[in-house]
């Protein structure tokens, strides 16, 4: 019989997400906080059946699948009442692919077990490109024998799909992973104004430094998007921050200084506070512009 899932949270990567599972050949329910979003229409005319409760969404499914925003909205849509906990049937697999932080995940898996609920923690990369084309990285943590389960479904939405180990630990390397987002997303800023000072078109930097030592996934994804000041999202600010924010937290009382970070944070705060929270995070050239 045709698999049926859940999924929660039909976002920027939710939606697309979603739709590759049904193009898979999956059945999917899908429930989002705000139903009127164009995000939803298009996850409903790609064929997933959009639902009015999460109740109705997570009934009878055989995993249930989130992407939500942050720590506190994964809570909620798991443990608020009529939420993901008091609906899914006993044992069911959870899998969160929103980005919370190795400790978040750690007493979710906990909290949940109490209640006869598998959790993995299921963190992506890639952005919007990588979702839309099932191209994500899924970096997972949890159970060994609940990441089998899951690996062949989630091949529907992402390319490189890797154990990391316990709970938690697919956070731990997602947090990683913003470190290098967010620093790279540095180096192509200076870079462009660089290539502006000195008389260089744009596309010439993107064309020639993305094919050598130099090359990164932003420059060749987000490099024509800073040159033009598209701003569109792709990967909000408001999100980066979040995740450099989980960063600091999950250090807890290391001594650990990552002066690139820091500085990473204070470009994207300060488009953030130019009222740029829903841009994509290659706006930090607004930082440089200072406009
Ligand atoms: P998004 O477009 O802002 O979508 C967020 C989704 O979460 C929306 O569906 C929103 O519902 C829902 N939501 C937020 N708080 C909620 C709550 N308290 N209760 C119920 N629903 C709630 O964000 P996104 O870009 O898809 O990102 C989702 C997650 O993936 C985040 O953790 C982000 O850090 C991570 N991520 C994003 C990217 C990327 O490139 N965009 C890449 C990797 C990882 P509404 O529509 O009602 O607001």
């Amino acid at each position: 019989m045709t698999k049926t899932f859940a999924f929660i949270g039909l976002g920027v990567m939710g939606s697309p997400m979603a739709s590759n599972l049904v193009k898979a050949g999956y059945k999917v329910k899908g429930w989002n906080r705000t139903s009127s979003k164009n995000l939803v229409k298009q996850a409903d005319a790609a064929g997933v059946k959009v639902v009015s409760t999460i109740a109705s969404a997570v009934r009878n499914a055989d995993l249930i699948f989130i992407c939500v925003s942050d720590e506190a909205d994964v809570n909620e849509v798991i443990f608020q009442s009529g939420g993901i906990a008091e609906n899914a049937e006993n044992n069911t697999l959870i899998i969160d692919f929103s980005t919370i932080g190795a400790i978040a995940s750690q007493n979710m898996t906990k909290n949940l077990a109490v209640k006869g609920l598998r959790f993995l923690d299921a963190p992506i990369s890639g952005g919007d490109i990588g979702a839309q084309q099932g191209t994500l990285t899924i970096m997972v943590g949890g159970k060994q024998a609940d990441f089998t389960e899951a690996e062949p479904v989630l091949a529907a939405m992402g390319k490189n799909i890797i154990y990391c180990g316990e709970s938690g630990s697919g956070q731990a390397v997602k947090l990683c992973n913003q470190v290098l987002c967010s620093v790279h997303m540095v180096a192509l800023c200076e870079a462009m104004q660089l290539a502006k000072q000195l008389g260089l078109d744009p596309n010439l930097i993107i064309e020639v430094c993305s094919t050598g030592a130099a090359g990164s996934w932003a420059l060749s994804n987000l490099g024509e998007k800073v040159a033009d000041s598209d701003f569109a999202p792709g990967f909000m600010i408001k999100h980066i921050l979040k995740d450099l924010r989980l960063v600091q937290e999950n250090l807890g009382d290391a001594d650990l200084d990552l002066p690139g970070v820091e500085f990473a944070q204070k470009q994207f705060q300060s488009v953030q506070d130019m009222g740029g929270e829903e841009q994509g995070t290659q706006a930090m050239i607004r930082a440089y512009n200072n406009n």
